[in-house]
């Protein structure tokens, strides 16, 4: 693993290694310390340097966390000593004892890894109370049940997170939930702070002993004992469900681990003059300039993250605590300034006095990611390359995307009004529970995921659906946050609904709804509707394609800012795989540079070609086969027409015919009949040759350059369609600039490429006596089996240009088949054995390395060689990164993949160049 070279954390024979960071009077890191501190434990630091009122604390190193897994959950022999002086200090510093009975500190327990995993992990607040010391925190505070209710909270979470009493399944209520639901319904009350001293007094009798019957242990007393629980629960949940399928998504190494930060706990709950909440420089949400965010009086800060409550808006802050609304500006201006980010940050003030909790890079929707890095810009706080590293490349897809068709919402029925907290628009089926969402997802129906409140629990059930729709919670509730990070349609705290789990329905204002039944949402708005609602194109997509004025869109106008930074900075040329002149048009708009990828068999899909196709394919022999080739000609070369007319005068590569033959043919007896008496032939005739077609293993069978090799008329056909296509161009009354490159697929051996290669000079020669023209062109080869890459020098002598397929290498390198990963794929990412899907983002150790020795031993031969990818990897921004290092001159993706590829490509660049 690699860590920063800081001096404390190296260990050389007369210092030991340190595991402990205090934060506070004496500060040992800052924000650089990423690594090492996590995020949190780093900029508590940072804060606590620069003066901001942070409560002391200490953060215990990933080093800790990695060594507890190396060495059976177990820890280094000297921290014991460590944490126990980091605690003296930090009660020195509040005047306080841990433990101590008049005095008690309390402490937080909280996770931090070195990128946030929002809710993924366990925090312990309220640490270091027993039986004793709530006495003593009655009296300081001179508020006894403020000091019960800290400690019927405080058993509640260690009781769940430490001791494991947690609810059965997510339709099942937690067992703490449940003790405090019956008190306060025995009682007649409605709301927790209704319950008084001794009340809770008595819940917490109740909670010690349903923790002692459901564990048979009981509730530690012994502080110290408490604190190592909670320690080994947060390192523990760094391997939870919920954080490993986190990881998965967002590509967070398993090694990184997390830190572990204890902090002195101050009590948003101590009273009116006390609160907590969360708050974002900017909205999150759209990226504008605005004071955002929300709070609880007399609350702790999982109160308001949790969506128990829905908390207020900041501004209404400015009436009720004006004094801490004031000092909270500056703190958000101050904060910016320094981080020169967009910050999340979490407060407390504790009896009128303000205290920050945390800050981090806040986690925001794709169209405010591009709005804060353009507009940081344009304040001078950032410059370009800065501003464009910090926009998640995929993030540029959220303004792509489709939005409600405006006359169509009108129209609609909106059951009710919730918060708007993930722009976008979604429709789907109602799901009510997260595994239900996946079900649906599955059969390939669109889901919206409904429910009271989200916990990170449903992030699977999240990431199946379009939307969330969640009746409680704020903006910066788990649902709302994770949602905004996936780029979902989400809205929160849509108050009017209610949701029965036992009869799967769901009522607002007289309306019921039932599972399945279709929901849309307006995650822009905040508005609900019934039923089905048609979407339109996004604001981009329709100033690109000209139904749209740009200056009518502030959108467009960031979307091309972000663009022109990009093509700026970028090496990598952006071209798409695009197989029809509509597509080529659409990636041409999205700035694309030319056709790194025209799979010609999908030209052959379209109405009656696929009955000429199929002709061609059961022909017996070439004199037949040609018979059918002369009527496909003439299609292919209007094809080629269409698309070098759409490309202008950009590069085109077209593949030659590549898939295994018998994907044309029919399956289905009617089909086959239909074929057969269009054709003229005998049922049996076509039934006997699609059976001599079939092959065990078609992906490996006859398919790439070997259909070209066995059925020459079929590259003759192909290279003249094409040739004649340039020609006609060429010699047009108005002319068009062509640039045809010839790509050979699945070639293993330099004596196919050569075959195939003496076939398209031969055509070429032929064209340009015939129609009495010159024209250039490029003939190549895609490098997608191990062969071909391994034997790239030879291979070389022939090729003009290696396209990497990297859907087959990976294919054939892993040997995994692209199409059957479904059954074994969860249990891997269970167990993080591919920390990414290879067939989405490439395998760099394994892929990786043989296109390395592709391109360093294909330059060998060739010089100028020219390299590029066209696999499905070619759009992924971590791959992109690894293309641009590896020095291929483009990336060939889909039309929608452009925009995206080209900030990726410019961020590849600048991180090269650091
Ligand atoms: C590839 O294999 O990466 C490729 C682009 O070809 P196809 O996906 O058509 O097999
Ligand atoms: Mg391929």
């Amino acid at each position: 693993m690699k860590k920063i070279s800081d001096s404390s954390t190296t260990k050389s024979s007369s210092q030991k290694t340190r595991y402990v960071y205090n934060f506070g009077e004496q500060t040992d890191g800052n924000a650089s310390m990423r690594e090492l501190l996590g995020g949190k434990g780093a900029n508590l630091a940072e804060m606590a340097a620069i003066g901001l009122p942070v409560p002391p604390g200490f953060t215990v190193s990933t080093d800790v966390c990695t060594y507890f897994y190396a060495h059976g959950r177990s820890y280094p022999k000297t921290l014991a000593k460590d944490v126990e002086v980091a605690v003296k200090s930090v009660a020195k510093q509040m005047k306080r004892e841990f433990g101590g009975r008049d005095n008690p500190l309390l402490v937080s327990v909280r996770s931090g890894a070195r990128d946030s995993m929002p809710g993924m992990m366990d925090t312990i607040l309220n640490l270091g109370l027993n039986d004793e010391t709530v006495e003593g925190l009655a009296s300081i505070s001179d508020n006894p049940r403020f000091a019960w209710d800290c400690y019927r909270r405080f058993i509640q979470m260690y009781g769940d997170v430490v001791m494991g009493v947690q609810a059965l399944n997510e339709e099942s209520e937690c067992p703490f939930h449940a003790l405090l639901d019956n008190m306060k319904k025995s009682l007649n009350k409605e709301l927790d702070n209704e319950l008084t001293a001794e009340e809770l007094q008595e819940l917490v009798q109740r909670y010690k002993k349903l923790i002692a019957d459901k564990t048979g242990k009981s509730f530690p007393q012994d502080v110290y004992e408490q604190l190592w629980g909670a320690v080994g629960a947060v390192f523990g949940s760094w391997k939870n469900d919920r954080a490993i399928l986190y990881r998965s998504q967002y590509g967070i190494p398993a090694e990184w681990g997390t830190a572990v930060n204890i902090q002195a706990m101050v009590f948003g709950n101590a009273g009116d003059d006390s609160g907590t909440g969360v708050a974002f420089t900017r909205d999150p949400a759209t990226g504008e300039k605005v004071f955002y965010g929300e709070y609880l009086t007399n609350a702790q800060g999982e109160d308001v993250v949790a969506g128990v409550r829905t908390p207020k808006p900041i501004a209404a802050m400015a009436k009720e605590l004006p004094k801490n609304f004031t000092d909270l500006e500056k703190v958000r201006t101050r904060l910016e300034k320094h981080f020169k980010d967009m910050q999340d940050f979490e407060f407390t003030i504790e009896n009128g006095r303000l205290f920050i909790l945390q800050t981090r890079n806040g986690k925001r929707t794709g169209l405010a990611a591009i709005r804060i890095a353009v507009e940081l810009n344009k304040e001078k706080l950032i410059d370009q390359k800065t501003a464009l590293l910090k926009i998640p490349a995929e993030s540029v897809d959220t303004l792509l995307v489709p939005v409600f068709d405006a006359k169509a919402q009108k129209e609609a029925k909106l059951i009710c009004t919730g918060l708007p907290a993930g722009p976008g628009a979604a429709t789907g089926r109602i799901a009510f529970t997260a595994a239900q969402a996946e079900i649906e997802a599955r059969k390939g129906n669109k889901v919206i995921l409904c429910r009271s409140e989200t916990s990170p629990d449903d992030l699977k059930g999240m990431l199946h659906s379009q939307g969330i729709l969640t009746t409680r919670g704020g903006v910066s509730s788990h649902a709302a946050l994770v949602a905004r990070q996936l780029g979902k349609v989400c809205i929160c705290g849509a108050a009017d609904i209610t949701i029965n789990y036992e009869r799967k329905t769901l009522t607002a204002n007289g309306i019921t709804l039932k599972e399945g039944d279709y929901i849309s949402i307006n995650g822009t708005t905040g508005s609900v509707y019934q039923g089905l609602i048609e979407s339109a194109d996004s604001e981009v997509k329709r100033v690109l394609e000209g139904t749209m004025k740009a200056s009518e869109s502030y959108t467009y106008e960031l979307f091309n800012t972000v663009m022109e930074w990009s093509d700026k900075y970028r090496k990598l040329r952006i071209r798409t795989n695009a197989d029809t002149p509509a597509m080529a048009q659409t990636a041409v708009a999205y700035g694309a540079e030319g056709i790194g990828l025209c799979r010609t068999e999908h030209m052959f899909f379209e109405g009656s070609r696929i009955d000429d196709m199929r002709q061609m394919i059961l022909a017996v022999d070439g004199v037949q086969r040609r018979e059918a080739l002369k009527k496909l000609l003439p299609m292919q070369r209007k094809d080629f027409v269409g698309l070098f007319k759409a490309m202008a005068g950009r590069p085109v590569t077209i593949r030659l015919l590549d898939p295994p033959l018998h994907e044309f043919l029919p399956q289905d007896d009617a089909v086959r009949r239909q074929l057969a008496d269009k054709l003229g032939l005998p049922l049996e005739f076509v039934i006997d040759r699609i059976k001599a077609l079939h092959e065990e293993n078609p992906m490996l069978g006859c398919r790439g350059c070997r259909l070209g090799i066995l059925y020459p008329e079929i590259t003759e056909m192909q290279v003249q369609a094409i040739f004649e296509a340039a020609a006609e161009l060429l010699t047009a009354k108005k002319p068009v600039e062509v640039h045809p490159e010839i790509m050979i697929p699945l070639v293993g051996f330099k004596a196919e490429l050569a075959d195939q290669l003496a076939i398209v000079h031969r055509i070429a020669e032929q064209v340009m006596t015939k129609k009495k023209i010159k024209f250039k062109y490029m003939v190549g080869t895609m490098v997608e089996v191990p062969r071909a890459a391994i034997t790239a020098d030879e291979i070389a002598e022939h090729a003009e240009f290696f396209s990497f397929g990297t859907n087959d290498l990976t294919q054939t390198t892993l040997g995994l088949s692209r199409d059957d990963m479904g059954l074994f794929y969860d249990e891997y990412q269970q167990k993080e054995i591919y920390s990414k899907n290879p067939f989405a983002s490439l395998d760099k150790t394994g892929v990786g390395k043989l296109m390395q020795f592709a391109v360093t031993n294909g330059q060998k031969t060739r010089k100028d060689l020219k390299l590029g990818i066209c696999g499905e990897h070619a759009g992924d921004p971590d791959s992109i990164d690894f293309c641009h290092n590896l020095g291929l001159q483009y990336v060939s993706c889909s039309p929608p993949r452009v925009p995206i590829a080209r900030l990726a490509a410019a961020q590849a660049a600048l991180r090269a160049a650091k």
